[in-house]
């Protein structure tokens, strides 16, 4: 899937999949009205794409959330019904080798966020974009080396440390720019530095919220995931990032809905928001 936004160039790739425990990823949304549109499986789980986005500005390659990677084995790759991903693969579709990528963002560092940004070398694990500069808030950085006890099962040292011995990560705090076009925008409840990423070019923009909004469902405000750490301050700005993207009538790309990703924000005859077939931003 790809998309033009001015002169930058989107395209969402496949960062592996997985499966997820339906109530917890609606809270405290009734199954009756959820399964509806997320059919569960028979252990109540419904099903993640984890979708990267590259960015091609006129000169520069940005890698956003490289997926889950192919580190897993055993109990959790079961209990989440894992299919790794394979960004090399990906990349390899769009013309580009792992060298290429100049600037890889973290939104944050959970494992379906993060993992993708190590291969394997032999017996040891390298970052897997040898010439990038891995891009995430401080204090995401800091918690994920020490979390707390309600989102440990969110976050693996092992994802991280290679990567923080190789002295590549570029800590940065608040709204940054990486880029020419390419904001980092801070946005505060789901994990304790989230940060969106907004692409701005000749009057065009699109929004990748993250987990702030990872399916179509959570476009309701009350819809919130019981992974959020603060759910009303989720509600909130969410809200805020919705009426940004609809005021510019901005590309919104959500990283984990499985069949319509993106779109441009509407509302239907009861005021609720959908994404409407994005014909603007259709790739040349
Ligand atoms: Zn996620």
């Amino acid at each position: 899937m790809r998309f033009q936004v001015g002169r930058i160039e989107l395209a969402l790739l496949d960062g592996g999949r997985f499966w997820l425990d339906g109530g917890a990823m609606f809270g405290i949304v009734p199954r009756s009205l959820w399964s509806r549109q997320y059919p569960p499986d028979e252990a109540n789980r419904v099903p993640i794409v984890c979708r990267a986005l590259l960015i091609r500005t006129p000169d520069r390659c940005v890698l956003v959330d490289p997926g889950l990677g192919t580190n897993w084995e055993g109990r959790w790759k079961e209990i989440l019904k894992l299919t790794p991903g394979n960004i090399g693969a990906e990349l390899a579709r769009h013309g580009l080798k792992p060298d290429d990528i100049q600037t890889c963002v973290f939104t944050h560092l959970h494992f379906d966020h993060a993992a993708g940004a190590l291969h394997q070398l032999y017996d040891q694990w390298v970052p897997a974009f040898p010439k990038a500069e891995f891009v995430v808030q401080r204090d995401e950085f800091e918690h994920a080396r020490q979390p707390g006890v309600r989102d440990r099962a969110s976050y693996r040292v092992l994802d991280i440390l290679p990567l923080a011995r190789s002295g590549r990560f570029k800590l940065v705090e608040g709204d940054t720019e990486c880029a020419p076009g390419v904001r980092l925008v801070r946005v505060a409840g789901h994990s304790p530095g989230l940060q969106a990423v907004v692409v701005e070019s000749e009057g065009l923009r699109a929004y990748y919220p993250s987990d702030l909004i990872p399916l179509l469902g959570h476009l309701r405000p009350t819809w919130l995931a019981a992974y959020d750490l603060e759910p009303s301050t989720v509600l909130g700005e969410k809200q805020r990032i919705l009426a940004e993207a609809e005021e510019h009538r901005a590309l919104v790309i959500l990283g984990h809905e499985p069949l319509h990703p993106a779109g441009v924000p509407r509302r239907d005859a009861e005021g609720n928001l959908f994404l409407e077939k994005p014909k603007e931003f259709a790739h040349a």
